[in-house]
């Protein structure tokens, strides 16, 4: 019964029977897995707060033979989440982070980066309490690292340049098109956004979130690779249409 060591951020608990919880994480040395944590619903569990949504930890598992399950054998809080989550949209916001990453993330495959920028991105929502500009850079590197980002300087039809042209994107496509090749339900997207979108792929988190906010272009930048991160988890992302709500 081999005992693994890992780093982890917890995105989801489900209740198991009366007394356990099943706790839907993202390792570091492991990747997404699912794990069972004994007596985790009692008041006075060993796990404190260490298993709510959000919780950086380090935890130790149990690894058993012709079991699915994993199970939890300790944890160690290493960073909190929790206290940012008072405010209602900063909440959402990481509900969304853990939702996106449980759909886009396979299971038991390693991803460093993904775990980096959780962690980055968690901790800049932390800090700022402004949800634009971490969500844009969110999803637009969880489908790059998810190997789903769309071609954003040509047209994903015809392929020509898209700089300093007309730009639409659609439901119905993946991708950027050129104003010869969009269709009636093609929506415009603003020359602010797409530029804002160039410099947001250069800038490392820290220079991004220091940049000047200019909200409006940002908004309309997060709500077009939303568009891309519904259309590729092929359902509803149940905290967008919430965070849609709020904003
Ligand atoms: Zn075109």
């Amino acid at each position: 019964m081999p005992l693994r060591e890992t780093e982890a951020i917890v995105l989801r608990t489900y209740r198991l029977g009366e007394a356990d919880k099943i706790v839907s994480l993202f390792t570091r040395q492991v990747g997404r897995l699912r794990a069972a944590a004994s007596g985790a619903q009692r008041p006075k569990s060993r796990y404190g707060g260490m298993l709510e949504p959000l919780t950086y930890i380090r935890l130790w598992l149990f690894e058993r033979e012709n079991r699915d399950l994993l199970r939890i054998n300790s944890t160690e809080l290493l960073e909190s989440f929790f206290a940012m989550q008072g405010d209602y949209r900063v909440q959402l916001a990481a509900q969304y982070i853990a939702e996106a990453a449980e759909r886009f993330l396979p299971e038991r495959e390693v991803n460093e980066r993904a775990f980096r920028l959780l962690l980055a991105v968690l901790r800049a929502l932390k800090a700022s309490r402004e949800i634009d500009r971490p969500l844009l850079y969110y999803n637009y590197w969880l489908l790059r690292l998810a190997g789903f980002l769309p071609q954003l300087e040509q047209c994903c039809a015809c392929g020509r340049a898209l700089a300093g042209e007309e730009i639409f994107y659609g439901d119905e496509t993946q991708g950027l098109v050129c104003s010869r090749c969009r269709t009636s339900r093609s929506r415009k997207i603003s020359g602010e956004a797409f530029s804002l979108m160039e410099k947001m792929r250069r800038s490392p988190l820290d220079a991004w979130m220091a940049s000047e906010p200019l909200a409006p272009a940002v908004r309309e930048a997060r709500r077009l690779f939303e568009t891309w991160m519904e259309a590729c988890a092929e359902r509803k992302l149940v905290t967008l249409e919430l965070l849609a709500a709020e904003s």
